[in-house]
């Protein structure tokens, strides 16, 4: 928890100049929640605005809080397009507001699903817990330098990315294992429920210690962020090097441990940055230089980076206000569709999901990064 003093601070420098509802200097919407919604209370000033009336306490807790309160991606957008002192903080206010709902309305029901499912099958789907069957399975060593943390998106539904990442570090003789991974703990952490990631933090150090690894990989954006980031700053590090996929690829195709099959055809790709590795993360670099190691053709969208249109999935939106989540998308869509590539790369199994169900025409192949590096090596 933070000081309310500093809180307090944070919440005084927002001056209400709007610079967060727009893509700085292009006047494109930013925020995924306020173009949708459009009241002032639904974007990170109006937001800002309702902690603050919490915190002076002129505002009491009223069930009408809730959705401005919950209906945010946490996508970051507001944060690069902010200017003031507080900006860096923007979602972390918002995840404290969260934080709050929960302890006087307890969590949304699709929400609370997540811990119901997290408790009893150790992943958000309440799928079959995987425990040390995939080492076997997969013909892993017990023990290695490098830990593949899979995270459950890609563990239990976008099952080809675990399956890629696999293969990748295979081709590259990477030294590698997997463990009895439970969830990170990142859809709690982003819905207010964060007493349970105190455990889920610590069973998931400890495999990764049993295992004798000096390195976690993630092929999770998601997942990325809260093994290093979030961990870290609640005092749960894994006390590991984290990195995610994308540049532990780049480093091997530096190193020369990745070689790329000549292609006869070039494929015209774009690429989406995923919030959690981009804004939330800086993280904008890694992808693109493997793309361009590779034998494809990129083509940015105009939002890119800092200025990228959110995938619509993110802070429990896909599972709380699933309309909305599908517009958002549909409209990220529509942004690559411009650009007139045939493939739209990510670097998130979240956002792979999201953008596939938006596609409804499927007229855009959908694949993470580490796909198309299996595919052409
Ligand atoms: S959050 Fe930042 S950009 Fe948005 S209104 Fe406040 S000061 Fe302006
Ligand atoms: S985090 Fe994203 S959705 Fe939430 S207020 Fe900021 S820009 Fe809007």
């Amino acid at each position: 928890m933070t000081e309310s003093s500093t809180i307090e601070d944070w919440l005084h420098s927002c001056i209400r100049c709007g610079n967060c509802k727009y893509v700085f200097k292009e006047y494109e919407p930013s925020c995924p929640s306020g173009d949708f919604f459009h009241f002032e209370s639904y974007f990170a000033s109006g937001r800002l605005w309702i902690a603050h009336g919490i915190q002076k306490g002129d505002l009491k807790w009223d069930d009408s809080l809730l959705e401005p309160i919950f209906a945010c991606t946490t996508c970051g957008s507001c944060e690069k397009q902010c200017l003031s002192p507080h900006r860096e903080h923007i979602v972390d206010i918002i995840e404290e507001l969260r934080y709050l709902a929960v302890k006087e309305f307890g969590p949304l029901p699709a929400h609370q699903k997540f811990a119901e499912y997290i408790e009893s099958n150790h992943n958000a789907y309440g799928a079959d817990h995987h425990a040390c069957e995939l080492v076997d399975l997969y013909s892993l060593p017990k023990k290695a330098s490098v830990v593949y943390f899979i995270g459950c998106t890609s563990n239990y539904r976008e099952k080809e990315i675990r399956d890629a990442t696999i293969s990748v570090l295979k081709k590259a003789e990477v030294d590698f294992t997997i463990v009895d991974e439970y969830c990170c703990g990142s859809p709690l952490l982003r819905t207010g429920q964060i007493e349970p990631v105190t455990d889920l933090a610590d069973h998931n150090r400890s495999s990764i210690q049993n295992a004798g690894a000096s390195t976690v990989v993630t092929s999770c954006a998601g997942c990325y962020r809260t093994l290093s980031k979030d961990y870290n700053k609640r005092g749960l590090d894994l006390c590991i090097d984290v990195i995610h996929i994308s540049q532990f690829i780049r480093d091997l195709v530096d190193e020369g441990r990745l070689k790329f099959k000549d292609s006869p055809d070039i494929l015209n790709i774009t690429y989406h940055d995923p919030c959690h590795l981009g804004r939330h993360m800086d993280e904008y670099e890694a992808p693109r230089e493997v793309m361009n190691a590779l034998p494809v053709q990129l083509t940015e969208m105009e939002q890119n980076r800092e200025n990228t249109w959110c995938c619509g999935a993110g802070g429990g939106c896909k599972s709380a206000y699933p309309e909305w989540s599908l517009e958002t998308a549909n409209k990220r869509i529509e942004h690559a569709k411009v650009t007139n590539s045939s493939t739209l790369v990510s670097t998130c199994p979240f956002c792979k999901r999201a953008l596939s169900d938006a596609d409804d025409d499927a007229s855009l192949e959908i694949i993470d990064l580490i796909e198309l590096v299996d595919r052409l090596t």
